[in-house]
């Protein structure tokens, strides 16, 4: 029995990508009798709002995907992901890092920059020396903190995806806005909330590797991944609001009732369902992971119009 989670970033309404990957993080869990949390990944304060919190909060409930325990914030959790990074800091583990995302780009495509994967950091504040330190920091840019990472390939096994290996690099742990990141942030919470496995969309699955590190280098348990392939629009691209009726509350209005919504998506997550309109809680016993499609599911067009 692993507790599971869904995480949103409360941005906006949920699509049916991501409610989609929501009905399949509670059926693995449910399936298992296991817990069901959500947390919100509420990190990107310009962007998050209570008001979308709440919003997405009613979409999961309108589909009856319900969870156990209080909804936790992650901009309510800066203390735990500061001693996270104190902990690494204390063991020589991180550095300031002074580069903007242009002096990166840049560094990662010099004529000798090795076979680096896209976007990895090149290393260029690792060892700066006192005296480069010292007028980097003149310059009032303040530093984002990075990890001194492996700079090797981390390997982890995904329910779905099979085998999933990326390059492990200086990964940032906290933002030079002061908040803390993203990958530092999940892992974190992950193990304090006792979660066992993630299942998310398959766009974070390289992301895995980096937590799966972080997370060992922390001493905190790890967890199962299962990465549910992507939901495309009809067009063959990341599903977008251009697509149509792509939220609940759009298709709500299309005359769809949030049961037919439900059964939609449990159809293309391989799962027999007759009805017409269904509750999650009726499908627990028909889920089975192994017949979750590998391929992203294209969305047919005639679902995305009234
Ligand atoms: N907050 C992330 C998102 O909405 C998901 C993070 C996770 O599930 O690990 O894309
Ligand atoms: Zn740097």
């Amino acid at each position: 029995m692993a507790v599971g989670r869904f995480a949103p970033s409360p941005t906006g309404p949920l699509h049916l990508g991501n409610l989609r990957t929501a009905l399949a993080a509670w059926l693995f869990a449910r399936a298992e009798g296991s817990a069901f949390l959500v947390r919100m990944e509420d990190l990107d304060r310009v962007q998050a709002s209570r008001d979308h919190e709440r919003a997405q909060l009613r979409e999961l409930a309108d589909l009856g995907l319900d969870h156990d325990g209080e909804v936790v914030r992650q901009s309510e959790r800066f203390d735990r992901y500061e001693a996270a990074i104190a902990e690494l800091t204390r063991r020589g583990m991180t550095y300031p890092c002074y580069c903007t995302r242009r002096e990166i780009r840049e560094a990662a495509t010099a004529p000798h920059a090795d076979a680096a994967p896209e976007g990895a950091y090149p290393g260029t504040c690792r060892e700066l020396s006192a005296a480069a330190r010292a007028e980097r920091e003149a310059s009032e840019r303040p530093p984002a903190l990075r990890l001194r990472g492996p700079d090797a390939v981390v390997g982890v096994s995904d329910e779905l995806l099979g085998d999933v290996a990326a390059l492990v690099d200086d990964v940032v742990l906290r933002r030079n806005d002061g908040v803390p990141a993203y990958n530092l942030a999940v892992v974190v919470d992950d193990a304090a909330q006792g979660v066992g496995q993630v299942v998310r969309a398959a766009d974070l699955a390289s992301s895995s590797p980096r937590q799966r590190f972080l997370a060992e280098l922390l001493d905190l348990p790890t967890v199962r991944y299962a990465h549910v392939p992507l939901v495309l629009g009809p067009d063959g691209q990341r599903l977008a609001k251009r697509d149509g009726a792509v939220t609940l509350e759009e298709q709500v209005a299309a005359g769809r009732s949030a049961g037919e919504v439900v059964a939609i998506l449990a159809r293309s997550l391989g799962l027999d369902v007759p009805e017409a309109s269904v509750r999650p809680a009726d499908l627990v016993a028909r889920f089975d992971p192994a017949r979750i499609a590998r391929d992203p599911w294209t969305l047919p067009p005639e679902l995305l119009t009234p």
